[in-house]
């Protein structure tokens, strides 16, 4: 066999587009909690590939779905519907509050479409001008050119202005600021119920009720992007069970294809006709391939056993990290629910959080930044306990290059 061509991080900076600042060194294997890259140093993995690789690397159920699922049918297009497809949307309905779904292939697509169904229901209404959507400061909706504005961290939109109009954004977890702007002419609010990328900042139960009740009131859709929360992450199957607030769609994508790009929109009987023939579409969305891969993901963690060992681990890191913080004082605030964990720089460390994960690389640990003044972990959901403690050992080491 020939050698593939040799490529080092350098050629990153020759060939790539530079939206991107990877770490120093190149992942070329996985497997399970753990990583290791061209040099074949081994990593403890607490990123996920950013809440994604709910599974690990390599599991067992997710290779044999997409090498099974190879050697039948990877694509077929959109004119015709595909097994896989229709399996994963009978569990994605049967275990939410959904009746319909439609598939996309990232968590920004998924969003896009839920905005986009909203303004057609708002139309459809036969209310003047009801198009307006209520976003929250901080939220984090994907990269498309609708949810980049629907997010609230204008440094991710400004750019890129003439922004679509009629997006009003209010402080989050602040129900009488979304009272005042939420009217006849709201036709959506989306909200996540863990606020990821934007800190790890949990929304309170009493907001979702009372966003829930002001869409009621209105007439406009409860959108929940759980793109990071979805899919087991929180210990629940979607956070929205936690709360108890039942949206009218909602978004999912990251964990479902366990490291397969696939993403989704749920909604009810009543606001999915209005995404009539024609009105929507997408090449690639609920492929053969995707759809067998997230199928079979979504099935293994979708038992007690799993939820329930994500609750224990949440639990498990949680007082490690507490131990470690009580060695190096460093964070103000331990957050999150189940394996989405968010660590809160005190003030005196405020901005250090990338340095931080720059040292976990160096000491052999993979691990995110939410923002300058949060250390994020979003591992996989089953990562095993002795992986979690030597994670941990190795960030202790880079927290003592902190505290030097
Ligand atoms: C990651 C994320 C998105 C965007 O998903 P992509 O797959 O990157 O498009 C949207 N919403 C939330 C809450 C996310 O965490």
């Amino acid at each position: 066999m020939e050698q593939p061509i040799s490529v080092t991080r350098s050629n990153f900076n020759d060939w790539m587009v530079p939206v991107f600042a990877p770490a120093n060194f190149i992942p070329v294997r996985g497997e399970g909690s753990r990583i290791w890259d061209q040099e074949n140093k081994e990593y403890i993995d607490f990123a996920g590939g950013i809440a994604v690789n709910a599974l690990g690397h390599a599991h067992p159920v997710a290779v044999n779905a997409l090498t099974e699922q190879a050697t039948k049918l990877w694509h077929v297009g959109n004119g015709y519907t595909n097994e896989p497809v229709l399996r994963l949307a009978k569990q994605l309905t049967e275990n939410t509050f959904a009746d319909k779904v439609f598939f996309c292939n990232s968590g920004a697509e998924a969003n896009e479409a839920a905005l986009k169904l909203a303004r057609k229901v708002g139309l459809d209404s036969g209310v003047a001008g009801k198009s307006g959507i209520v976003a929250f400061n901080n939220a984090f909706h994907g990269r498309t050119l609708f949810t980049v504005s629907a997010g609230g961290q204008p440094k991710y939109s400004q750019d890129f202005a003439p922004l679509p109009n009629g997006i009003n954004h209010v402080a989050f977890n602040d129900l009488e600021a979304a009272k005042a702007v939420i009217n006849e002419q709201t036709c959506a609010v989306i909200v996540e119920p863990i606020q990821g990328e934007g800190g790890v900042i949990p929304a309170d139960i009493e907001f979702l009720k009372g966003l829930r009740a002001l869409c009621d009131e209105f007439g406009a859709l409860l959108i929940f992007d759980e793109v990071q929360t979805g899919v087991g992450r929180t210990g629940a199957l979607y956070a929205y069970m936690n709360s108890g607030v039942i949206p009218d769609v909602l978004t999912t994508a990251k964990a479902l294809g366990g490291g397969f790009p696939v993403g989704a929109m749920l909604t009810t009987d009543k606001f999915a006709p209005h995404f009539s023939v024609g009105t929507h579409g997408t090449t690639y969305g609920g492929n053969p391939l995707a759809s067998a891969v997230a199928g079979a993901v979504f099935e293994f963690i979708n038992t007690l056993e799993v939820l329930e060992g994500v609750k224990h681990r949440h639990q498990y890191f949680i007082d490690a990290l507490n131990k470690l913080n009580a060695e190096y004082p460093i964070f103000e605030e331990i957050r999150g629910q189940g394996l989405l964990i968010g660590c809160v720089l005190k003030a005196e460390y405020a901005g250090k959080a990338k340095d931080i994960t720059t040292w976990a690389g160096e000491e052999g640990l993979l691990a995110l930044i939410a923002g300058p003044n949060v250390v994020r972990f979003t591992p996989s959901l089953i990562i095993p306990e002795q992986d979690i403690d030597e994670g941990i050992a190795r960030l202790k080491r880079a927290l003592a290059k902190l505290a030097k």
